[in-house]
């Protein structure tokens, strides 16, 4: 016998996005069913931002063992305990998983159900023994790795992100077929973990990236013996004594690689396919599902948000999605879906930040005496001198009257310190007010100070200004 609700709202898909509709919709009193298949958290949780974030800080930990001889400190070479590693990693989910529980989401009077969600018409939701009538439903089903057809891979063993955190023993050999943000955090963390790593792209790495800092980022990779092999198709994968080889064309010959794991980030696609949307009158394509600007969908009572919309994939995307959906869905607000302001990290060491446009898509859309562009090097910041973090850069590029279209930082912490440059932008603050904020001295984030600085250096013929300037110099 089936059990049949008929709430307001019905969620499917327990990840960055659905969880926030829930918790927000709850907790403004609405009824609220949600629906998950898999874990409570989705990617973020288990698969993906949490896990590899954890990883990067143990490999980082493992980095600054090996580099503490330049501060004076001598240690002997990091001893890395691959299953204490794997056990950093799920501790981090374990200590974040009661946020996302079916516990706490129950105490916040939301139904959930495990199940898998498909449509049965435009109304109704079947999951498991259970028949879902909602007014309205929000589809955050997200995404799952796209794995390239690519002669052999299917006989031969390979990771994913939702396979590759279970690895508790060493990798020795790590090859990397895709050079996105996945892949190289990925490939990084495993580098400076002991791993030998190769990362393979069919294009250029980050080409949507500002390239004086993806250059930065790919130097650093580079000069810590990961080997990188952008713009190559790998024609044919096959089984190896140690484990996997991997062929490719070079120069006009073929090249094996042998490794002993191979690790496929070669780009998500929406989950889509499962859910019936046929029968809902949902239009989609392999790259998503169709919304409009309130992410309403072909059906105007069925909302889609996160990564099943396809476009950028980040949590913060997903979680302020969900934000246009509660307030359309409950309040009838239409809010504009801009995603000028949404910002994106690559965590990587360095660290590489984005926020609006780069300098190149600058020139694409603007005329060139129309934008400026500002630098400024960390290593003209006392404190990155400290602490030994030199390499790098702060770019802005501003219209002419400092209004801040884009801002791109390569270097430590560059995702902490974007956010000055997120909430400039957001409250339409110009780069020359930035100059009379008063920073602490002496904190990496002078950087973005130095840069507006920058800001007034074209009008430094004059006398008075270069006195000012000046004198804030000194005064930090
Ligand atoms: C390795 C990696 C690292 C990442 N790092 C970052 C990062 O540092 N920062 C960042 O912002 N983003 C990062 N991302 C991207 C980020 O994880 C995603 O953009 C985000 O999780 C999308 O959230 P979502 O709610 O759309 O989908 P998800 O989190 O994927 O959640 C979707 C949920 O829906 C469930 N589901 C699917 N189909 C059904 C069905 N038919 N019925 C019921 N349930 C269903 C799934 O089981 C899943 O739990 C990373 C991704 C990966 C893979």
């Amino acid at each position: 016998m089936e059990e049949v609700l008929k709430p307001d709202l019905c969620v499917i898909g327990a990840g960055s996005g659905g969880l926030s509709v829930a918790a927000a919709a709850a907790q403004f009193g609405v009824p609220v069913v949600l629906i998950e298949k898999g874990r409570m958290g989705g990617d973020r949780l288990n698969f993906g931002d949490v896990p590899s974030k954890a990883l990067l800080a143990a490999g980082k930990r493992a980095d600054a063992v090996r580099t503490a001889s330049t501060f004076g400190i001598d240690v002997n070479e990091a001893q890395i305990d691959h299953r204490g590693v794997h056990d950093h990693v799920h501790g981090v989910i374990a200590a974040i998983a009661p946020n996302d529980s079916i516990e706490r989401f129950t105490g916040l009077g939301v139904r959930v159900i495990q199940a898998k969600a498909n449509f049965l018409d435009k109304n109704t939701v079947e999951a498991g023994r259970v028949l879902v009538h909602a007014r309205r439903f929000v589809i955050a089903t997200g995404s799952t790795p796209v794995i390239p057809s690519i002669s052999g891979l299917d006989e031969v063993p390979y990771l994913t992100n939702e396979t590759i955190f279970d690895v508790s023993e060493r990798i020795q050999h790590l090859i990397v077929l895709g050079g996105g943000p996945f892949g190289l955090e990925l490939g990084q963390a495993h580098s400076m973990l002991g791993s030998h790593v190769t990362i393979f792209d069919t294009e250029g790495f980050l080409p949507n990236e500002d390239p004086e800092a993806t250059a930065v980022l790919l130097k650093r990779l580079e000069d810590t013996q990961i080997m990188l092999y952008p713009n190559t198709r790998v024609e044919k994968v096959e089984r190896s004594m140690q484990g996997v080889a991997v062929h490719f064309h070079k120069d006009g010959e073929t090249v094996i690689v042998k490794g002993t794991h191979l690790l496929v980030a070669a780009g998500r696609k929406p989950n889509v396919k499962s859910l019936s949307l046929e029968r809902a009158g949902v239009t989609y394509t392999d790259e998503g599902i169709k919304v409009n600007e309130q992410l309403k969908t072909t059906n105007r009572r069925i909302y889609a948000i996160g990564d099943v919309i396809g476009g950028p994939q980040y949590s913060h995307l997903a979680t302020y999605h969900a934000g246009i959906v509660v307030r359309n869905a409950l309040f009838r607000l239409k809010p504009d879906v801009s995603a000028g302001t949404i910002p994106r990290v690559i965590y990587t060491a360095p660290e590489l930040a984005q926020v609006g446009i780069t300098e190149a898509e600058a020139h694409a859309r603007y005329r060139r005496r129309r934008i400026r562009i500002y630098r400024w090097p960390y290593a003209d910041i006392d404190r990155a001198q400290c602490e030994r973090e030199t390499e790098g850069f702060i770019k802005v590029i501003t219209k002419r009257d400092g209004t801040i279209l884009g801002c791109t930082i390569v270097g430590a912490q560059a995702g902490e310190l974007l956010q000055l440059w997120v909430m400039a932008m957001a409250k339409d603050i110009k780069i020359g007010d930035l100059i009379s904020l008063v920073l602490p001295y002496p904190t990496m984030s002078e950087l973005s100070k130095r840069a507006s600085y920058a800001y007034y250096q074209p009008n430094m013929t004059k006398g008075w200004m270069r006195s000012v300037i000046g004198l804030l110099r000194r005064l930090g």
